[in-house]
């Protein structure tokens, strides 16, 4: 392939995924062009070659008319442009769907006859987690009780929403009631119970309640395994949970051989790509990091994040999961390396905190709790830097 050709391809591919590193691209204009001979080298070369073109362009023009009009950017829904108000991106979406008028996307919201569009984007499942999704839903609930109707399904997914924004004490009574009525009218071992049985723990969990999430957890475990078999999604996802719970117990003895079985199914059954497959290698190398086996865990967290980047894009709150593992990691080892290695992880870390916090304002919000721990994180990190002798901030 052309030096050319491949110029070309990189630039689109850095313009998507500004974060990719030299294999990634290796593999990205692989996948793009099957049969294409690349390799490292012939990226670096292309990677100089365009960082140079960059920096040609810069002198060439002012600042102020670079970038602006790239491409014309349109609201999928009116497709008008920024004329008629600023344009936002709602959601994950890519492409024709990636900006929009937020005015526009409500109004659809509150005409939609769709059951999810209220609260996430039915292309990409994307949630918006705002104020609006709990209107529309509080407004449905409100509507199924006036009607006497079925209510577990919006108490569930209004409950969930709650528990994704961070509103733990509005969720649980929510849960508790969709827990009773399923029990009630469809029965111990149904598998709608089974889940809510464990949504409840979950939230009970992030929480703090470790004392109430724990026989919830072993509940849906016994009787998962019993109906469903231990190999099943559902009875993995208790397992995963608990030993999540474990591990904030500080019995990580216990919880270690639940997340390698996890993860080891998932592997095999979803493949390495799988989101849920990712969460169970983020789990077990946060696992591995609690017990000081960095390094067993900081490749495992490196292939997280990698993975996570790629398929889940670099909006998914999953990946700030993972980025923040990493980050804390980095952040931990830095302060056990020695002064000229620690400094390199040190950037590492900070970059990938700082990057945390920005995508979490901007996704979650400024006062969600997980929003506040990256920011908490990051600060740890620049007090780690600030209190090493020797480290600059460059
Ligand atoms: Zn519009
Ligand atoms: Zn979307």
């Amino acid at each position: 392939m052309a030096q050319q050709a491949i110029l070309d391809a990189l630039r689109g591919l850095k313009t998507e995924n500004p974060g990719l590193g030299v294999k990634r691209l290796v593999v990205k204009l692989r996948e793009q062009q099957p049969g294409m001979e690349v390799g490292t080298k012939e990226v670096r070369e292309a990677l100089s070659a365009l960082e140079a073109e960059c920096e040609a362009t810069a002198a060439a023009a002012p600042p102020t008319a670079h970038g602006e009009e790239e491409d014309e950017k349109r609201c999928w829904i009116c497709l008008e442009g920024e004329a008629n108000g600023p344009l936002v991106q709602m959601c994950a979406c890519r492409g024709t769907a990636k900006w929009s008028h937020k005015a526009c996307v409500d109004d659809w919201r509150r005409k939609s006859d769709k059951e999810d569009a209220a609260y996430r984007c039915g292309q990409c499942k994307d949630r918006y987690r705002d104020a609006l999704s709990l209107e529309l839903l509080s407004a449905r609930l409100q509507a199924k009780r006036t009607n006497d109707e079925d209510t577990i399904l919006t108490l569930d997914t209004l409950a969930s929403e709650l528990q994704a924004q961070g509103k733990y004490d509005e969720a649980e009574p929510l849960y508790r009631e969709a827990l009773e009525v399923s029990r009630e009218t469809q029965g111990e071992r149904h598998p709608e119970t089974l889940t809510l049985i464990n949504s409840l723990g979950s939230l009970l969990q992030d929480k703090g309640d470790l004392a109430a999430a724990e026989p919830l957890y072993r509940e849906a475990l016994e009787v998962s395994y019993d109906t469903l078999g231990w190999s099943h999604p559902d009875t993995l996802l208790v397992i995963s949970n608990l030993s999540m719970l474990l591990r904030a117990k500080g019995d990580l003895a216990a919880a270690e051989p639940l997340c390698r079985a996890v993860l080891f199914v998932r592997r095999e059954f979803l493949g390495n790509r799988h989101p849920d497959t990712l969460s169970s290698i983020n789990i077990l190398g946060a696992l591995l990091h609690t017990k000081g086996k960095y390094d067993e865990a900081e490749p495992l967290l490196r292939e997280a994040v990698e993975m996570s980047r790629e398929t889940l894009g670099s909006r998914h709150p999953d990946t700030l999961q993972n980025i923040n593992n990493l980050g804390v990691l980095l952040k931990i080892k830095g302060d056990l390396c020695v002064l000229l290695e620690a400094q390199g992880k040190y950037d590492e870390a900070e970059a990938l905190h700082r990057e945390a916090v920005e995508v979490s304002r901007e996704t979650l919000g400024n006062r969600h709790p997980d929003t506040l721990t990256f920011i908490r994180n990051l600060g740890e990190v620049l007090e780690a830097r600030r209190a090493t002798p020797g480290q600059s901030a460059s």
